[in-house]
């Protein structure tokens, strides 16, 4: 028989950290504490296959399960000495969501479930506290209202407000036992109103009504957004994690916080947390006050005059000290972590493996290998290859004039400017008209992820390190400020003021999540030098990985940043992209404009000094490191002049007449062009096109040798789709390299092979080999012409798809290893039947995304290439496929 319920508490468990898939991370890891012996408040996990059999059968338990939890809460009744529902002692309860991996508070919890009219009063005597009781019971309501019932928030937030306001009193703390009683009774009435059916009291129904509530939010919109934006399948469903409540608001020798083991923003190996007196759960992330520091040393750093808890509390602080060692110890990695002070008591709550920005990824990787913690391969392991591109983040050029409006906490790095918002809805459609936004809050809330997500920065006003903002923009990459409190925002004007200046929607602004400023206008930013921790890493994984990575960069730009990121040549350098500049273009539209061979190559020669410069640039940058250089590939027309000046200017510089240029322009429109007239064919119809090409590369390769450099020029010809094409266009190439060597005297070694980018291609590969000497796969082509889909008219289509559950993935962002991943296996096993020694590899978007790496490691590729930015990450995760760690792969 299945078990659905699996209890913790009182120094031991029925689970264990091991089983995070069935009883969702904070469930696994509640469990795993209260076996190690940190005192955990007693409670059960109810399974996430229950969350499965609910949304299956449309809201239904499983037989057994009723019995399940009648006797894990019998347990824990027992353990914690109360009794659910019991007017003398009444034992409360805390509902918490909890999937597999960790979604902060995308999802509901319930706290103090159990109050009603009898049970207040239970609580009251046993506390000696009616204020406390009270206030516990309106939070419920409150809470309960809202997450179950549907109620919502605002509602009792403004029976709160005006309450206040009648008094005469701004904080919750001024108020005291008689006015909690009183906005109970105001609760319960304005629920009934809304309901028209009074509030639950009875504990079970409030029970199994928290049940349904947070399996239900399992598919909220937020839970759902945050799945899609983070890849977490939506049928892993959550857990629902049931335990006895203990109460930070208690007094003032009670208290909530959050702590990490190490600093999350910079990796520091010091205690860092927050923490609230006399407060309660969600009052610390919610950002309502402003929390203190957990530790003198950060609490001095943050100039703040607030105690911190090893003042306040030097006892818990002593406590929570060996708790911090014995998790590192424990769980070898930094560990993010709640507790709960109750009347001088400490209480774990949770504990979850920490987030961290990059930075602090690497510094505590490393340093954890250093201390012996954990060794150089999981090392590598820990750092997620996508997230090294917050790396390449900018910060503000120190040079730059800029003017200050404020400060805030520096809550998650990197510098970014654009134009203010006050909203998520705002900051989507600003964003969506391609403007850069900077979203302005007091305090964020889970509704408005989607807008932090366009934003490319953030600013609240209210809140700490651990707030909402700060956590999430953290898990983004975007830049944050979070609780500049001299800010003061007017959502209703669209406004916020500091210092005396006025800032409105529209302007622009500049926030520096490093350092916490706040600046007018836009400030220049610079890219970082990579070193340190990251050097050290990127070398261990450099040692392990077996694939090669290059770049695909054709200016010396890009060539310098691809070395600079530790690439091992280039992969694809594409020719076209050379002749965009305006002094280049005009020629290469007389090329193609020509009207016969003659003309076209008398604009050829034109072009042939800039290719042979570029060229020799980037061979001299590359310093004897491979260089694939692709001849002409793309669609004629794409060079076509639009505008009536274009074709003037091309005239002109042919020396023929406006109306013949626009009748040759007519002539090469094409309804297809991506499948018309462009790689290879180019070659085949003009080969003096590839001629000119093979000259200015060769040229340049003896240009270079002949000051002493190596180079290894690899030539690269598209599109091919039989043997025939190759072998003409191959000697072609090797004809004018011949007469290059006649003419300079010097030898230069090079390749001919060609992209495998066509589904013909692949079929015939083992052919194609015969005469290729290499082959580069160009996913980008072989995707669209696999799924006959145009990458660049086609990303709504994809996007419904993947809605609708057809595509897992942006198959042109990650490789579709079923489809068109097959499709290379079977070239590689093709071409290498032919020719053993037939170098492979890969050149299309897909070089750079991670679990594309792992299959091109797969397959046995022998090196991968990406945009100069992703190097980094395609060099780390192709040592994690080496060291077989598993991804999810788009299939
Ligand atoms: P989240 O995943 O959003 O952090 P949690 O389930 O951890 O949600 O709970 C929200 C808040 O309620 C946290 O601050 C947590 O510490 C607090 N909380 C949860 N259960 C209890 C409990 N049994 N006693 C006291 N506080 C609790
Ligand atoms: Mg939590
Ligand atoms: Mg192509």
């Amino acid at each position: 028989m299945t078990k659905w319920v699996y209890g913790f508490g009182g120094g031991g468990a029925e689970g264990s950290a091991d089983m995070r898939d069935l009883l969702g991370g904070k469930g696994a890891n509640l469990a795993e504490m209260s076996s190690l012996g940190f005192p955990v408040p007693p409670g059960f996990t109810i399974t996430t296959e229950v969350c499965t059999h609910y949304s299956e059968t449309g809201g239904a338990y499983p037989d057994s399960l009723e019995a399940e939890v009648e006797q894990a809460l019998a347990g824990v009744e027992e353990i914690a000495g109360a009794r659910f529902g019991d007017p003398q002692r009444p034992l409360l309860l805390s509902v918490r969501s909890g999937a597999r991996a960790s979604m902060p508070g995308m999802m509901d919890t319930v706290l103090n479930l159990g109050l009603n009219a009898e049970t207040v009063k239970g609580l009251t005597a046993m506390s000696d506290d009616e204020r406390f009781a009270c206030d516990s019971y309106r939070r419920f309501i409150q809470m309960y209202g809202d997450v179950v019932l549907g109620v919502a928030y605002h509602h009792f937030e403004d029976l709160l407000e005006d309450h206040k306001l009648d008094r005469g009193v701004t904080l919750d703390t001024e108020l005291d036992a008689d006015d909690w009683r009183l906005l109970v009774g105001a609760y319960l009435k304005k629920a009934k109103e809304i309901l028209g059916q009074p509030f639950p009291g009875n504990p079970k129904e409030q029970l199994w009504g928290g049940i349904a509530a947070v399996f239900r939010s399992w598919d909220n919109n937020r839970a759902i957004t945050y799945r899609k934006l983070h890849g977490i399948p939506d049928d892993w469903g959550t857990a629902v994690n049931v335990q006895a409540m203990v109460f930070g608001n208690m007094g003032n020798d009670s208290a909530t916080g959050v702590c990490f083991t190490r600093n999350p923003s910079t990796g520091e190996n010091a205690y860092y947390g927050e923490f609230l007196v006399n407060a309660q759960g969600e009052d610390v992330v919610a950002g309502i006050r402003t929390p203190q520091s957990l530790t003198i040393a950060e609490r001095e750093a943050s100039h703040t005059d607030l105690p911190a808890l090893q003042e306040v509390m030097p006892d818990i602080y002593a406590e929570l000290l060996e708790v911090r060692r014995m998790m590192e110890g424990h769980y070898r990695d930094m560990q993010d972590m709640e507790f709960t002070v109750q009347q001088s008591k400490l209480w774990m709550l949770q504990t979850r493996t920490g987030k961290r920005t990059t930075n602090a990824a690497l510094k505590i990787a490393v340093d954890m290998v250093d201390e012996g913690l954990i060794g150089v391969d999981e090392a590598i392991r820990r750092i997620d290859p996508a997230q090294l591109d917050q790396l390449l983040h900018p910060s503000l050029d120190p040079s730059a004039e800029r003017k200050v409006l404020g400060r805030g906490l520096p809550a998650s790095p990197g510098a970014a400017s654009g134009r203010v918002v006050f909203n998520a809805e705002d900051a989507e459609g600003l964003a969506q008209k391609g403007e850069d936004v900077v979203l302005v809050r007091v305090e964020t809330s889970p509704e408005d992820i989607g807008g932090m997500h366009v934003s490319k920065g953030i600013l609240t006003t209210r809140g700490g390190m651990t707030s909402h903002a700060a956590v999430v923009a953290r898990g983004m990459g975007v830049p944050c400020v979070a609780g500049a409190g001299e800010f003061r925002v007017d959502y209703g004007e669209k406004i916020m003021e500091v210092g005396g200046t006025v800032v409105r929607e529209g302007d622009v602004i500049t926030v520096d999540g490093a350092t916490g400023e706040v600046m007018l206008g836009e400030v220049p930013t610079i890219h970082p030098e990579l070193t340190g921790d990251f050097v050290k890493l990127m070398g261990w994984a450099d040692k392990v990985r077996t694939l090669g990575v290059r770049a695909n960069a054709e200016t010396p730009a890009d060539a310098e940043t691809a070395r600079k990121f530790g690439a091992e040549g280039i992969g694809l350098s594409r020719t076209e992209h050379m002749f965009f500049e305006p002094r280049r273009i005009v020629h290469m539209r007389e090329m193609i404009l020509a009207a016969d061979e003659g003309e076209r190559r008398a604009a050829l020669d034109k072009l042939l000094p800039y290719q042979r410069q570029d060229f020799v640039q980037l061979f001299t940058i590359m310093a004897g490191l491979p260089v694939t250089i692709r001849l002409l590939d793309p669609p004629l027309n794409e060079f076509i002049p639009q505008s009536e000046e274009g074709l003037a200017e091309v005239a002109a510089a042919a020396g023929i007449d406006v109306s013949a240029a626009r009748a040759r322009a007519a002539l090469l429109k094409e309804g297809n062009p991506m499948l018309g007239h462009r790689g290879c064919r180019l070659g085949i119809t003009f080969p003096e096109i590839y001629e000119m090409q093979a000259r200015a590369i060769f040229e340049a390769a003896s240009e270079v040798a002949k000051g002493g450099e190596k180079v290894v020029p690899e030539v690269m010809i598209p599109l091919i789709v039989t043997r025939g094409e190759f072998v003409i266009l191959k000697d072609v190439i090797e004809r004018v390299a011949a007469e290059v060597k006649e003419a300079t005297g010097v030898r230069v070694e090079y390749l001919v092979g060609t992209m495998i980018e066509l589904p013909r291609a692949v079929l015939l590969a083992g052919d194609i080999a015969k005469a290729a000497q290499f082959f580069s796969f160009g996913t980008n082509d072989l995707t669209q012409t696999t799924y006959g889909l145009s990458r660049d008219d086609t990303a709504h289509i994809v996007e419904i798809y993947r809605d609708k559950g057809l595509f897992k993935d942006d198959p042109f962002a990650s490789l579709d290893t079923e489809g068109v991943g097959e499709l290379v296996r079977i070239g590689v096993e093709r071409g290498r039947a032919t020719r053993p020694d037939l170098k492979l590899g890969i050149c299309g978007e897909h070089g750079g995304d991670p679990a594309s790496v792992h299959f091109c490691q797969k397959v046995g590729l022998d090196y991968v290439s990406c945009s100069p930015y992703r190097v980094p990450i395609a060099r780390l995760a192709a040592a994690q496929a080496a060291l077989g760690v598993k991804v999810e792969t788009n299939a």
